[in-house]
């Protein structure tokens, strides 16, 4: 981690675009038909249960051989991003050091609530929500304090540079995405401490499962392709949290009706070039979801620049859900599904371009590439492997 310490101090040359505006409240009235349940249907004695037998650990300490090969074949994205995440990874560190004030704000949690929501505003954080801290979902390895209230960072990742899926200049789209959301998330801790509170912000690829949290904070519900669907954007965000002490009123999981869209919709599964997505949902660690096969996506998204086809075919992630609900309303079908302009993408590793529903062919060089190290029966960090410290 020295090196980032150097790189902190070099110009930003990422080209990085501006990020968009924070969103405006989603209002839309969601049509009755498509109202299943808030959130995730979740079954909190199963949770506990997983949660003490298998417990949840960070990608990259469980699996470090992968994340060797992952950041070989990621130069194309990585080397001009690095100095802006390490710029992010900086601040994170420098709010974690910093003392809260000793004057604490008489305000009542309504009021700070407020103030803490107009303050995300500013500094330009897409959205934020506020959940209770669950320790099921933070992963040991994390060396960020643990208060009881997170607050769940969001910042959409530039649009026009998503839309060019699977590519290099897509995955740096994702990687300013961390590296602003790492920079507002730190603003914000300090901000609290400001205010007399602890704040603890965490870093990325994270410290927890982010999406949990962006859901139990109403924010969005989990999209067949694994991902955090908001309404709001029709770009994906990123996920940046903090914990705070600071008496919070909580928000809630929210039904925006898009598990029936999704139902309605299915272009990831159909687009996944290597079928690594469930047509449909069931229990998961006591959590109805579609989980997706890791094995035969890993060695895709290391290989082919991030993969991600399932986020770019999503109408949600380019459209946005009120465009899908009048499109709805009018045809009765969910935008774009079938279109070359939602589901066609060109392909990194034989440069065709693929449209609706075809999907290339992906060998065993990929998919079995012995360079590639990866044990997914594998559940904890191997012994020996330092996890990566973000905060410390
Ligand atoms: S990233 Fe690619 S391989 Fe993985 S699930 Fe999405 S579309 Fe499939
Ligand atoms: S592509 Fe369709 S089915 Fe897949 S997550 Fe997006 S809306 Fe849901």
């Amino acid at each position: 981690m020295k090196i980032l310490t150097v790189l902190r101090f070099l110009p930003d040359r990422s080209g990085a675009p501006d990020l968009p505006p924070p969103w405006k409240p989603f209002e839309r009235e969601i049509p009755e038909d498509l109202l299943t349940y808030p959130g995730e249907i979740r079954d909190e004695a199963e949770e506990e249960r997983y949660a003490k037998a298998e417990p949840l650990h960070e990608f990259f300490s469980v699996h470090p051989e992968a994340s060797e090969f992952i950041v070989e074949h990621g130069r194309g994205f990585l080397q001009s991003t690095f100095t802006k995440l390490a710029r992010g990874v900086h601040l994170i560190r420098r709010a974690t050091r910093l003392r809260p004030s000793s004057k604490r704000s008489p305000a009542s949690p309504e009021e700070i609530t407020a103030i803490l929501r107009r303050e995300g505003e500013r500094i330009g954080l897409s959205r934020i929500g506020i959940a209770p801290n669950d320790p099921k979902y933070t992963f040991p390895e994390s060396d960020a304090e643990q208060l009881p209230n997170v607050v769940v960072c969001l910042v959409e990742q530039d649009w026009e540079l998503t839309q060019t899926i699977p590519c290099d200049e897509a995955e740096k789209a994702a990687m300013y995405g961390y590296a602003e959301g790492m920079t507002r998330t730190a603003q914000l801790a300090e901000f609290l401490k400001r205010m007399g509170y602890g704040a603890a912000p965490q870093g990325f690829p994270g410290d927890a499962i982010t999406i949990h949290y962006g859901v139990a904070a109403g924010l969005g519900q989990l999209g067949i392709n694994g991902q955090l669907l908001t309404p709001e954007a029709g770009s994906r965000c990123r996920i940046l949290l903090l914990t705070t002490d600071a008496p919070l009123i909580h928000d809630s999981p929210v039904d925006y009706g898009l598990h029936k869209v999704c139902d309605e919709c299915k272009a990831c599964v159909r687009n996944c070039p290597v079928g690594a997505i469930p047509q449909s949902r069931k229990p998961y660690r006591g959590v109805v979801k579609s989980k997706l096969n890791t094995v035969r996506c890993l060695p895709v998204v290391a290989q082919a620049g991030g993969c991600a086809v399932c986020m770019k075919v999503c109408p949600v992630q380019r459209y946005g859900l009120e465009a899908i609900l009048d499109h709805r309303e009018e045809t009765g079908e969910i935008l774009g599904v079938g279109t070359d302009e939602l589901e066609g993408y060109d392909w990194p590793l034989d440069g065709e371009h693929y449209g609706p529903g075809e999907t290339p062919r992906v060998g065993d060089e990929v998919l079995k590439n012995p360079d590639l190290v990866f044990d997914f029966s594998r559940k904890e960090p191997p012994p020996g492997v330092k996890p990566i410290r973000f905060v410390g």
